[in-house]
């Protein structure tokens, strides 16, 4: 499968030509239809799922979680215009890898990195101090709901974002890599605060970041802070 490069660099062009204003309109859509996505995915998943749930009951959805999320919103459209920017500005230049394997390596990476990365971060935002004030809010629910992804600290989105803008700096994605990456890191998060598994079980001995293996870390807070696999909680040993 090849894509087509002159088509890509065509729809390209008019993101390079949008003014400033039409990509802040542009970021907060594309950032409240993905929030709407990953709510609509989350129920849809609890309504037609019959595996048996993981904790006995959903966390309560709240009106202070529900204007955090909002604000979650906010942040990441913010990442996404500072992405804009460092693209306009020559810091960020987009690869030209066009092949299927080229894609899925790409892709690969991204998850495999983000995930080294995500884990020191997450580690971080554990110690003491850190927690209060960042990250100690997403841990009150304990339980989760399909709100539990997007409550996150403003800190920790934008952190989230600087890093992923910092790995596109160091190496040039591909513009369809970095969508797909992004598209599989939120049904990822919504997967994995879901109440259910949704994996089959076979699917730990495979290091994936199952639903269980992160609703394990709601659970016991000293374990599991990978995301997407569990391979650098085996490696570091807090896996369980
Ligand atoms: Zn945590
Ligand atoms: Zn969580």
């Amino acid at each position: 499968m090849n894509f087509n490069q002159t088509e890509l660099s065509g729809y390209l062009s008019v993101f390079w030509q949008f003014s400033w204003p039409e990509w802040m309109v542009f970021s907060l859509i594309m950032n409240a239809v993905l929030y709407m996505f990953s709510i609509g995915l989350y129920i849809f998943i609890e309504k037609t799922c019959r595996k048996s749930q993981l904790q006995e009951k959903n966390h309560p959805v709240t009106k202070s979680d529900f204007r955090l999320s909002l604000m979650t919103v906010l942040c990441n459209s913010f990442v996404m215009l500072a992405g804009a920017f460092l693209w306009k500005s020559g810091w960020i230049v987009l690869g030209q890898t066009q092949s299927l394997a080229g894609i899925t390596a790409e892709v690969a990476a991204l998850l495999l990195l983000m995930d080294l990365l995500m884990y020191f971060f997450h580690y971080a935002a554990h110690l003491p101090f850190l927690y209060k004030t960042l990250h100690g809010k997403h841990h009150e629910h304990v339980s989760t709901n399909f709100l539990s992804l997007f409550v996150l600290h403003p800190f920790e989105t934008i952190g989230f974002g600087m890093m992923m803008l910092a790995l596109l700096i160091v190496y040039d994605f591909s513009v369809v890599s970095i969508s797909i990456y992004l598209l599989l890191n939120l049904i990822w998060g919504t997967i994995g605060h879901l109440n259910r598994e949704f994996f089959p079980s076979s699917f730990d001995r495979f290091f994936v970041g199952t639903t269980r293996f992160h609703n394990q870390h709601h659970v016991d807070e000293s374990k599991n802070f990978g995301f997407y696999t569990s391979i650098w909680d085996r490696v570091f040993g807090t896996y369980k």
